[in-house]
């Protein structure tokens, strides 16, 4: 066990309950009875629905019947993979807490367990016990799947109730994982992050606003300088832990053979990996997806997806990309998260991609989805406001936000030009924020002229952004100007940062032809110079999402010349499996 971990010694603590653990304990055994206060309410018989006579035959071929005692525990959080039908008796399906315990439902002959987790063979996030006597129809992970791919009524089913159940345990707040916390420590926010975007249910605790942290920091002796903290079922305390110490911790990823040779490995699991890996998987492809950080990319941050074709109300990037973690689970494409492509061996096929905790994975294709990360401010509150107040993208989508509001525009380059003309037409007032001298030297004469006509663009030179306030939204920036950097504070909500974007290629350990910005060529943008490079041998010419090197596909932002998009990103991850099916067949 590392320094930064500690295992609580449940021996030695007091019986306290604490506010925030009590508020489930009593509940009684009634299936809908969690589902009451949350916005589930009514749901119940979607989240818990009860099989027919005739789908538990259809079940029975695919698991076997087991008795089982009252008192027994069929599951702890953590275990993996398989699901109970009941057949006669009851389970009750309980929330283990630090000193308790909270009933969530209880299974009813014709109901049965399981979530999202199941599907992805990962930990399981609640405790099963037997609550009277009887009979259950045991069904693992590999049976369960077949299911949801073959039988088109039990997979809806199965399905709509799994993903419920997660959705309002993460609303309940309940749960063993708690986080100790703090607004103003960035790494809370990225653990805040890490295990909303896993979809992960957890208690967050704020060292700022609630007193009764420093209790909770006292019993488990950590120090307020050891924030953030999490608390890993009730035994495990971990301070200031990365997401690979907590995705380990909870169990998120499947315990799987790194020998194997995959047929494909998509790095990345933004929409174009994660498109990738729903249609590898679909159409049979043993395919692994590696994520560095959680799955959805930068569209994970959008507050609310508008232009993506389907949602016409709009889509958040969290549900988006939930939605298609899940379907990419219920293919069998296997998805571990917190894990960092450190290395990619392009010498010898299979591919070798070596990874940040020194395993090695092996393919004999490989699709690097990796994006690009938007050049950040370097402020630690920054990321906070991205979507509510700081945007990477100044379209009428951006622009209908800010109405007629003072806005900003941060970049001296041509985006930054045109993002200024653009926002001119609606917005009071645009102030264009340079750090250098003048625009001469970084954006096209014929936009300097016409920011220079329009008389509702500001251009501030040497002007730097130091600080970001607000609660939920950004409300005030102030910036350093001039030459004698004077500080001036100004009350605008919307900054747009036109700073460009930095691709996600320096583990590609320059194997793979690149154009002058990192961005990785592939198909017709190749020169004739980067085959011979990359030593290509094949006779035929690389295919369109294919990079210099026979059987390594590039997609999305990481692609030269892609359209920096989520429907573009999710069209090019679909597409390319055509083509890597054609390369595997050679
Ligand atoms: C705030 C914001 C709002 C946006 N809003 C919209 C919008 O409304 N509409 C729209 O169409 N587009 C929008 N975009 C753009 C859109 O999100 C991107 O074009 C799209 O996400 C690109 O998808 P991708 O899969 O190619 O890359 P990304 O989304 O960047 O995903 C790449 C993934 O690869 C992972 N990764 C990187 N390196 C490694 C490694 N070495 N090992 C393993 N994993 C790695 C990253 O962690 C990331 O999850 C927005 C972008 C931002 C930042």
């Amino acid at each position: 066990m590392s320094a930064k971990a500690r295992r609580i010694d449940h021996s030695t603590r007091d019986n306290k309950p604490e506010r925030v653990y009590s508020a489930h304990m009593s509940q009684e055994a009634d299936p809908e009875a969690s589902t009451a206060a949350s916005p589930y309410a009514g749901r119940g018989a979607q989240m818990y629905p009860l099989l027919t006579a005739v789908q538990i035959a259809r079940l029975s071929m695919h698991g076997r019947k087991l008795g089982v005692k009252k008192g027994e525990v069929l599951a702890e959080p953590g275990d993996r993979g398989r699901i109970f039908v009941v057949l006669s008796g009851s389970i009750e399906v309980v929330q283990p807490k630090l000193n308790e315990e909270a009933l969530i439902t209880v299974h009813t002959p014709g109901r049965f367990s399981g979530d999202v987790g199941t599907l992805r063979g990962i930990g399981g996030v609640v405790r099963l016990r037997v609550r009277e006597d009887g009979e259950v129809l045991v069904i693992d992970e590999a049976h369960l799947r077949t299911i949801v791919q073959t039988d088109s009524e039990l997979s809806e089913l199965f399905m709509r109730a799994f993903i419920l159940r997660r959705v309002n345990l993460i609303t309940s707040q309940s749960s063993d994982v708690i986080l100790l916390g703090s607004t103003h420590s960035a790494g809370t926010l990225r653990l805040q992050q890490f295990l909303t975007r896993n979809t992960y249910p957890f208690v967050n605790l704020d060292v700022d606003s609630d007193p009764s942290v420093r209790d909770l920091l006292e019993r488990f002796h950590v120090k307020v300088e050891d924030i953030p903290v999490v608390v890993c079922r009730g035994s495990l305390v971990l301070k200031n832990p990365s997401n690979e110490e907590v995705a380990s911790c909870l169990g998120m990823n499947q315990q799987i053979d790194d020998d194997r040779v995959r047929d494909v490995i998509v790095v990345g699991a933004g929409p174009a990996g994660l498109a990738a890996g729903v249609y590898a998987a679909s159409e049979g492809l043993d395919a692994l997806v590696l994520e560095t950080g959680t799955p959805g990319g930068q569209a994970g941050s959008s507050s609310k997806i508008e232009n993506y074709l389907g949602f016409p109300t709009g889509i958040s990037g969290l549900a988006l990309a939930a939605r298609a973690l899940v379907q990419a689970q219920k293919f069998g494409a296997e998805i571990r998260t917190a894990y960092s492509a450190l290395r990619l061996s392009c010498d010898a096929r299979p591919y070798a991609i070596g990874m940040a905790n020194g395993h090695r994975v092996r393919a004999r294709t490989v699709v690097i989805a990796t994006g690009a990360d938007y050049r950040q401010l370097d402020l630690e509150n920054a990321s906070r406001f991205l979507g509510t107040g700081i945007y990477y993208a100044a379209t009428a989508t951006e622009a209908r936000r800010c109405g007629n509001a003072e806005v900003i525009v941060v970049g001296g380059g041509n985006s930054a030009g045109q993002a200024a003309v653009f926002l001119a037409g609606s917005c009071r007032m645009v102030h264009l924020l340079v750090r250098s001298d003048g625009l001469a030297e970084s954006m096209s004469q014929y936009l300097v002229r016409r920011i220079a006509d329009m008389p509702n663009i500001t251009l501030r030179l040497r002007t730097e952004i130091t600080a970001l306030e607000g609660q939920d939204q950004l409300t005030r920036v102030i910036w350093r100007t001039g030459p004698d950097n004077a500080s001036e504070t100004h009350d605008i909500g919307h900054v747009f940062l036109m700073t460009g974007a930095q691709p996600c290629t320096n583990w590609l350990n320059s194997c793979i032809a690149l154009n002058g910005k990192g961005f990785i060529r592939t198909g017709s943008d190749l020169r004739s110079e980067d085959l011979p490079a990359s030593k290509w041998i094949n006779a035929r010419q690389p295919e369109f999402f294919e990079t210099s090197v026979p059987g390594i596909f590039a997609v999305g932002d990481v692609r030269s010349g892609s359209v920096k998009r989520v429907a573009a990103a999710v069209g090019e991850g679909s597409a390319c499996i055509q083509q890597v099916h054609r390369v595997l067949n050679e």
